[in-house]
């Protein structure tokens, strides 16, 4: 596809100056390949963006609470129990989940987020906040990522201490995944109207994704007034459907992290990229993760850092690209 450069100008121009762009003009900043005059004007701009509003890196904890086979047998998840990767069940103790929250905001996390399977049930999620709360003095934001919730439980997370939800219209919700595409809206709509913030990447990413499907996840985070967005790319866990068809490149996903930028626009300030990619913190992501305990992208719980990426590693890496990093002293 040829791209006009001048076109492609324009609408970064227009993003810095504050216009929304739309599905069809983030399709075209997409579909720009990486590398090209066209892509290195979307990433610049992106960058610009960056500094001018989330101005810091911040570190996304996750702890992944519950490891055991999911039925909804998501095409890309390792929990699906019909992959049989996942073949016993256990989860980590309150205590467990405590001493990680603690030494995680100890060490600076700006989010704690704390992560279920589909059907974990609510009174636990809730009690795993209140706890966090009374154990951790100034504590960060906590996120939950868990199953569907109505406005009520939505309420009740609130309650509890839970200030965002992460949730997400995964790529192409209701075919490559157990949970229907209106559940899933459902939900986005009921967080759209609660209290909580909200935290939307375009995930899972993967090479058979189109421009305008990237494209539309990303507008729907904004006009969901997510407050933190960015990209997931796939990781093709072996044994999983999704698994032959491969990665995105380094390069493919720092340059949807740009365009999450700019579609962001002034709406979010945090862009996150997961997994780590140093490439996207150059084209504008502020947010790198650190995760613990069950985690979707691998065929083992892990005991302490997803592919040993610390606290510390992740500031350091976040201090290259930011004057500061959230939790450190400037
Ligand atoms: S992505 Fe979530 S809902 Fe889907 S199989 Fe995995 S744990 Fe279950």
């Amino acid at each position: 596809m040829s791209v006009d450069l001048g076109y492609v100008q324009d609408l970064a121009a227009g993003a810095l100056a504050g216009r929304r762009l739309t599905v069809e003009e983030a399709t075209v900043l997409l579909a720009c390949p990486p590398g090209s005059p066209a892509a290195e004007t979307i990433w610049e701009a992106a960058r610009e963006l960056a500094l001018r509003h989330a101005r810091e890196g911040r570190i996304w904890a996750a702890i992944g609470v519950d490891y055991c086979p999911c039925p909804q047998n998501c095409s890309f998840c390792s929990f699906g129990e019909k992959w049989g990767i996942v073949r016993d069940s256990h989860e980590w103790s309150l205590e467990q989940i405590v001493a990680a929250g603690k030494s995680f905001a100890a060490q600076g996390a700006a989010f704690i987020t704390i992560r279920t399977t589909q059907h974990y049930p609510l009174e636990q999620v809730c009690g795993i906040a209140e706890a966090l709360r009374a154990a951790i003095p100034g504590c960060p934001k906590l996120v939950i990522n868990t199953g569907e919730f109505s406005a009520a439980e939505a309420e009740q997370l609130h309650a509890a201490g839970y200030s965002m939800a992460y949730h997400v219209f995964r790529m192409r919700e209701g075919v490559d995944t157990g949970i229907s595409a209106k559940a899933r809206l459902a939900t986005l709509n009921v967080i759209h109207r609660s209290p909580l913030d909200l935290a939307f990447l375009a995930e899972p990413v993967g090479p058979e994704h189109t421009p305008a499907e990237i494209a539309t996840e990303m507008v729907r985070a904004r006009d969901l007034d997510a407050t933190l967005m960015g990209v997931m790319a796939r990781v093709p866990v072996p044994g999983t459907p999704k698994a032959p068809l491969g990665a995105l490149t380094p390069e493919q996903v720092a340059h949807a992290i740009a365009v999450s930028r700019l579609v962001a626009g002034t709406v979010a300030d945090d862009i996150c990229v997961h997994p780590l990619n140093e490439l996207a913190l150059q084209a504008g992501a502020n947010a790198i993760v650190v995760e613990t305990g069950a985690v979707p992208r691998d065929r083992e719980e892990i005991a302490r850092e997803w592919r040993g990426l610390t606290m510390d590693q992740a500031r350091e890496i976040l201090g290259r690209y930011y004057p500061t990093v959230a939790g450190t002293a400037a």
